[in-house]
């Protein structure tokens, strides 16, 4: 990156690669009309924060470059110093999935990182949690409103009595009767519930609230689990026995949870998440590229990072297949990239449905603009594996976790596949939350920190205004992912108690 900026408060226009012909303005507020770039243009005329410049004439038709790639097609000629608004950008094709790179540009093993631990509970099955909670899972929506209600008391009731506990989290959704459970595609939401219930924040701890006439069976929530651990309404006498029941069968789990302790753990034990929403064109230049160094710190202290958007790498797949540890992973990622072309299809939507009116506001021109942007999370390593949607995670290093954008349920996906913490990048801005796991919230521009005090975790805007480099903001994020892994920070998400609902990916037909 070429930082074309002199000091203080003077224009700050940001290229990704020298081969750019546009540049994006790093000003809050965006800058003026007749504003003279050092070494660059003069400004015809007001150019948003996020927005892009011509750094050149650039003829009808012509190659729009950014991140030295072609973002799209001049729709007609625009003079250097101009405004590139969206309408002026062609969206190219989408890259086809036959002849891609495969493997040709596999980075190097990186240094390992040694000397770096967290506090987390270690589990029955060798994994570990940042929190300690109790989950109530249910196996059908029609339960939602009773086991909220029972939460709502256990939290009151019994919670003090065990103050290792975390929290007591009802695990809601809506799905378990009304589907077609037997569609191929319903294992897709069937397996995430299934790994939601094992996600390592849980504990081993295993219960089910059923209604009792859905399609879904309780019992094949999860093996083994006890036949006292399942309690069906429609076996009970009435509302206050049901909440009664689920009570006293919680006190049996939160008794067991109140015996443990946070133990050092290495940072192999961690799975972390990266995803971003409400994105602008600074999250590709600040955000992004810093998570993207802290997601490296985090596979070379021997952790686990997932990142994952279909839709947002769709249009950078030939970035990341070259990537490819080996041919096999080359292929899962084509694979899961033409399972959501045939997705899309069937729906009759398609790629350019991605971008939000937000997104185009903040500077994003189109899908291509996003996605180069977007897979800067992912780092610089070689890509380990694969995973198809809500699948769990069975190895270290580097995966594409492959997901919808939709924050909601790529939150839910991610953390069936067994994430204990999620970092979520924004330009736009959103309070997003998940309840089972600490979310850290990293922000692209300085504006909206300002904004945002109490909402935003990190700011990267500082690289844009030269005032940190992404090193040093990857290095405050990995240590902050420490820290709030261990419960000695918390999150602004966790402080307000700002959680957005589990929602499943369900690709079957709804009956
Ligand atoms: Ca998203």
């Amino acid at each position: 990156m070429s930082v074309d900026q002199a000091a203080g408060k003077l224009p700050i226009l940001i290229r990704m690669s020298p081969a750019d012909n546009v540049a994006v303005v790093g000003n809050s507020g965006g800058l003026g009309a007749g504003t003279a770039i050092p070494d660059g243009p003069t400004l015809l005329e007001h150019v948003p924060e996020g927005h892009k410049v011509a750094l050149r004439d650039l003829p009808k038709g012509a190659e729009i470059l950014r991140y030295g790639e072609v973002i799209g097609y001049a729709s007609r000629s625009i003079p250097r110093g101009s405004w590139v608004e969206e309408s002026l950008v062609e969206l190219p094709g989408a890259p086809g999935l036959d002849e891609l790179p495969c493997c040709d540009k596999v980075p190097p093993r990186m240094p390992p990182l040694e000397g770096y631990t967290f506090l987390g509970y270690r589990n029955p099955d060798g994994s570990a949690g940042t929190k300690n909670l109790l989950g109530i899972n249910t196996s059908v929506q029609c339960v939602a409103g009773v086991v909220d209600q029972a939460v709502k008391r256990i939290k009151e009731e019994l919670l003090p009595r065990y103050p290792n506990v975390d929290g007591v989290i009802a695990l809601n959704h809506n799905y378990g009767c009304g589907v077609a459970i037997n569609a191929p595609d319903a294992a897709v939401p069937i397996r995430t519930l299934r790994n939601l219930a094992r996600n390592p924040n849980l504990g081993g701890e295993t219960m089910v609230i059923g209604l009792g006439c859905e399609k879904f069976p309780p019992e094949s929530l999860a093996e083994g689990i006890a036949a006292a651990d399942i309690l069906t309404l429609q076996d009970r006498h009435g509302y206050a026995d049901m909440v009664r029941a689920i009570m006293e069968r919680a006190e049996t789990h939160l008794k067991r949870l109140n015996d443990r302790h946070r133990v050092p753990c290495p940072v192999s034990d961690l799975v972390i998440g990266m995803q971003c929403g409400g994105s602008d064109a600074l999250s590709g230049v600040t955000a992004n590229p810093a998570v993207g160094f802290a997601s490296d710190l985090i596979v070379r202290a021997g952790g686990t990072v997932l990142f994952s958007e279909v839709t947002e790498v769709r249009d950078a797949i030939g970035r990341l297949t070259s990537r490819a540890a080996n041919p096999d992973v080359a292929r899962s990622l084509i694979r899961e990239m033409k399972w959501y072309d045939d997705y899309l299809e069937n729906g009759q939507a398609d790629r350019s449905a991605n971008t939000s009116p937000g997104n185009k506001k903040g500077g994003l021109a189109n899908i291509v603009e996003k996605a180069l942007g977007s897979i800067a999370k992912s780092g610089s390593g070689a890509i380990d594996g694969v995973l198809s949607p809500g699948e769990k995670v069975d190895r270290k290093g580097l995966i594409f976790a492959a997901t919808p954008a939709s924050d909601f349920i790529c939150g839910t996906l991610q953390m069936a596949s067994g994430i204990q913490l999620q970092v979520f990048t924004t330009g736009r801005g959103t309070p997003y939350g998940l309840e089972m796991i600490p979310v850290i919230k990293v922000g692209t521009r300085n504006s909206l920190a300002e904004q945002w005090p109490d909402l935003i975790d990190v700011n990267a805007g500082r690289i844009a205004s030269g005032d940190a480099t992404i090193e040093e903001i990857g290095w405050e994020l990995f240590k902050l992912i420490l820290d709030v892994a261990s419960g000695r920070k918390e999150t602004w998400a966790e402080k307000w108690g700002l959680y957005n609902d589990l929602c499943l990916f369900n690709p079957a037909p709804v009956t």
